[in-house]
């Protein structure tokens, strides 16, 4: 067994790295491992939400053109308040065939894969640039990548930065050279409280919530029934935008109007589409509502669209280096989309080709008793050299 990688993957989980926590002390001790390794590198300090965040950046290799980016996010989703866990979050346990512990599979596993791939590589070797580039806040605003992203050049200094990016995110190791763009956004309707028996004295904003519900739901089926041809393949469980909602909540008590009722929710559009296209068609919508009850003909409610948090699509090139060599290592013989969004929104914007495979399921990713096949970790070092020996190390000429 691989104690080492065993080892970094148990600190690892044991930092809470959940998105609202410092990821700091977790990226400090990766940074470590890296100097320790010989990798130059290069934290990248941001401040979210009055928190103090980091990505790490760990580079190897001559300044030449060419090379690779391998990339990670440190932070995972929350735990505390989760149904269903029966193990200590933060502690590693092995129990049969899976380890056990949040973040195994979402993505910390890969972490200590590539930790492990670094201490064993032989850097003199190296004839293009290796970058490990390890970010904060993936599983919340995507801020880690959205800033970096367009730094990466000037961290590197004389490097010339990669143009092609591996995220190891959880797919079964299988290859996604896609995803949609991401929009997160509130609708908030202010009625007018009062007392339950006199309705016509106020309006009640969960009944108009309703109504917005049941306009953007017509949106969604609309955009259902609008099957994009061009993108059969890629996607070819949902080739058209799809939509979710959220979270709402409205109302005090059974005998109060309710005053106020939020929904949050989220869309993703295909590649290639301004993402706040269907933003403003929801706006258009929304404005069309008429804004009173069913109770309450003569006071009208407030319906407000708030701001749109935007993640782009991606879509990388088919048949690039770094898709041959991840079918190589995988046995993998087609890229399709991904269901998910990763950091590699801000890295196609920023003029990088990112693929995305990983251990792990994602079946797995966010759940309660988080777990990863022992297999399927323990390959991942041998996979990763591998991918930079063909990416980094091997004359591309022959
Ligand atoms: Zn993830």
């Amino acid at each position: 067994m691989n104690t080492y990688l065993y080892e970094v993957l148990d600190r690892l989980v044991a930092f809470d790295t959940v998105s609202v926590n410092s990821d700091v002390p977790a990226i400090e001790y990766l940074a470590g491992h890296f100097e320790h390794a010989g990798f130059t590198t290069s934290l990248h300090r941001i401040d979210v939400g009055g928190v103090a965040q980091a990505n790490l950046v760990a580079w190897a290799g001559p300044p030449r053109e060419g090379g690779l980016i391998i990339s990670g996010h440190v932070d995972t989703v929350p735990f505390a308040g989760q149904p269903g866990w029966n193990r200590d979050p933060l502690k590693l346990e092995t129990a049969g065939d899976r380890i056990f512990g949040r973040g195994t599979t979402d993505m910390k596993g890969f972490l200590a894969q590539c930790a492990d791939a670094a201490r064993a590589l032989d850097r003199q070797r190296l004839q293009r640039p290796l970058v490990f580039l390890f970010t904060a806040d993936e599983e919340v605003g995507m801020l880690g990548a959205e800033r970096i992203a367009p730094l990466l050049a000037e961290i590197l200094g004389e490097v010339p930065r990669p143009h092609l990016a591996w995220i190891g995110e959880p797919t079964s190791y299988a290859v996604m050279n896609a995803h949609k763009s991401v929009c997160a956004f509130e609708v908030k309707v202010r009625g007018r409280g009062g007392h339950s028996g006199a309705p016509q004295m106020g309006v009640n904003a969960i009944a108009v919530m309703g109504k917005v519900i049941e306009t953007i739901g017509r949106l969604q089926a609309e955009r259902r029934a609008a099957r994009s041809a061009k993108f059969a393949e890629v996607f070819p469980e949902s080739p058209h935008d799809v939509m979710n909602f959220g979270t709402i909540a409205g109302g005090i008590a059974t005998n109060v109007i309710a005053e106020r009722c939020s929904m949050r929710m989220t869309y993703r559009s295909l590649p290639g589409v301004d993402p706040l296209d269907l933003y403003r068609e929801v706006g258009r919508r929304l404005a069309q509502i008429d804004p009173h009850d069913y109770g309450s003909p003569d006071i009208a409610a407030a319906i407000e669209l708030g701001p749109a948090m935007i993640a782009p699509a991606m879509l990388a090139p088919r048949g690039t280096t770094l898709e041959q060599a991840l079918f190589a290592v995988t046995g993998a013989t087609t890229a399709a989309g991904a269901p998910f969004a990763t950091d590699g929104a801000w890295f196609a914007r920023a003029g990088i080709a990112t693929l995305i495979c990983g251990p792990g399921d994602f079946d797995q990713a966010h759940q309660p008793n988080e777990s990863i096949g022992r297999g399927a970790f323990e390959r991942g070092p041998a996979m990763i050299l591998e991918v930079i020996d063909r990416l980094c190390c091997r004359d591309l000429s022959k």
